[in-house]
């Protein structure tokens, strides 16, 4: 790896100085990169590119002083992680690799003008951009299902105060109460997520409520891994979990929050915790930009992920519709990687990189039993597909899911380090 070359441009709490300056001034020689989204697609990018051995100036955009992973939220659920060990800042980025950190919303691109205008009232120019927003859910997808709604029966599908609402909402639960979860149609942010997140609740009610259900509404008839789930269901958690796909019950049509029922085209549900997981599109951000197409996705380059529909913007992480790669965040980082070179290439005249693109996920179905699944990819025609792909197996010992947990574990940490820098070491 190429050492980091600067440090020390210090955590900026706001855009205004930057704006302030004139372009020359604020960057002075160095090409300049704004990246909007501190997530694990726009924070890679950044640190990646303040390891370019040319130094560029690179500006993250973020409006969360501190980000709450997604991936091992389920486990918070499940009361086997605390918030904080899942909660991250941005003083590594900024003290140790020299990215200044603006914590502000982007509202506005101008493609041409090549200016970003932010939300407290600066405008950012940049030379290349790169935009990492994550998802938005789609409006009106299930009746009744809004912001508002969503205070009383969280998605949880953006970590954060979503997430300790539902884990409160566990806790209040009574034993013998019932959890349903309502997943989403494809293609949605971790395909595994929502039955790992059965999984992780069924845990906590063996634990805690042994009486109580997990009761799963699909808006499909089949889902990612689903042998091993339901194998191990009938492992773990016997007659606890109950997974009803949409030829049995319906499309998900509304929720009315006041009398906790979900109502499908053929049965009403009443249940005492809600987790309504939306139908989803990219960010609202890059909706607006027009760098989303019809699907609601943002068509990216394969190896440079810059947009199909606006040269010198990039897009990275689960906005974009990035071929057979899943909305992970290790998919995320991937994407980042081949962006941070492509933009290194181009603005530096570096060589040029070629981006090697895969995937892992671990997905914990009990607190001593996990899977995992890797995919390779490759890029032809254009398209990246998958090259080869492999998966746990369902005869497994004991043992060797218990090593997946501590693999599992050992990876979170070196991938969070990946993507934020290392912690408490600034
Ligand atoms: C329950 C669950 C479990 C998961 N488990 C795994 C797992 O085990 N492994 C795995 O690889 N993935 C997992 N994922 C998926 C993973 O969390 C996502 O794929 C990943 O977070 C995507 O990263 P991103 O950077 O594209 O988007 P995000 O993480 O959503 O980050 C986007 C950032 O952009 C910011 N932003 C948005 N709009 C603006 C704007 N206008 N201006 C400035 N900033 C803006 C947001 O504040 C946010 O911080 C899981 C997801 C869920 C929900």
């Amino acid at each position: 790896m190429r050492p980091c070359t600067r440090r020390g441009f210090g955590f900026l709490a706001g855009a205004t100085c930057l704006a302030a300056m004139p372009r020359a001034a604020s960057a002075g020689p160095l090409p300049r990169v704004v990246v909007i989204g501190g997530g694990p697609g726009g924070a890679t990018v950044a640190r990646y590119l303040a390891m370019s051995a040319k130094p560029i100036d690179i500006v993250l955009v973020e409006p969360k002083t501190r980000f709450t992973t997604c991936f091992f939220s389920n486990l918070y659920l499940a009361g086997l992680r605390s918030f904080e060990s899942i909660t991250f800042g941005y003083e590594v980025l900024a003290d140790r690799y020299g990215v200044k950190v603006v914590h502000d919303r982007a509202t506005e691109i101008d493609p041409v003008g090549r200016t970003v205008q932010l939300q407290g009232g600066a405008r950012l120019p940049y030379d290349r951009l790169v935009v990492a927003p994550g998802i938005a859910f789609r409006s009106g997808a299930i009746a009744g299902y809004d912001e508002a709604a969503a205070e009383i029966m969280p998605h949880a599908w953006m970590a954060g105060p979503q997430t300790e609402l539902l884990r409160r909402q566990l806790e209040a639960m009574p034993d013998g109460g019932v959890f349903t979860i309502v997943a989403p149609p494809e293609p949605y942010r971790c395909p595994p997520g929502p039955y790992e997140r059965a999984s992780m609740v069924a845990a906590y009610f063996k634990a805690h409520k042994p009486r109580s259900k997990v009761l799963i509404l699909d808006t499909k008839d089949g889902f990612f891994e689903q042998d091993l789930f339901q194998e191990s269901w009938n492992r773990h958690y016997r007659g606890m979990i109950e997974w009803l796909p949409n030829q049995f019950i319906g499309d998900i049509l509304a929720v009315d929050v006041k009398t906790r029922t979900i109502r499908t085209s053929t049965q009403v549900f009443k249940t005492d915790v809600g987790n309504i997981i939306p139908a989803q599109m990219a960010a609202s951000l890059a909706q607006q930009a027009g760098l989303a197409d019809p699907t609601g996705w943002c068509p990216v380059v394969a190896e440079t992920f810059e947009s199909k529909l606006h040269a010198g913007i990039h897009l990275v992480g689960d906005a974009t519709s990035p071929g057979d790669m899943p909305k992970s965040a290790f998919a995320a980082n991937m994407q980042a990687k081949a962006c941070a070179f492509a933009i290194e290439t181009a603005l530096t005249g570096a060589d040029p990189v070629r981006p090697f693109l895969y995937n892992t996920c671990y997905t914990f179905l009990a607190p001593d039993d996990a899977i995992s699944d890797a995919i390779d990819f490759k890029i032809s025609n254009g398209h990246i597909g998958i090259a080869d792909i492999e998966f746990s197996r369902m005869d497994e010992s004991g043992a060797v899911r218990a090593g997946a947990v501590r693999e599992a574990n050992a990876w979170y940490d070196a991938f969070t380090q990946d993507i934020w820098g290392e912690r408490g070491r600034s």
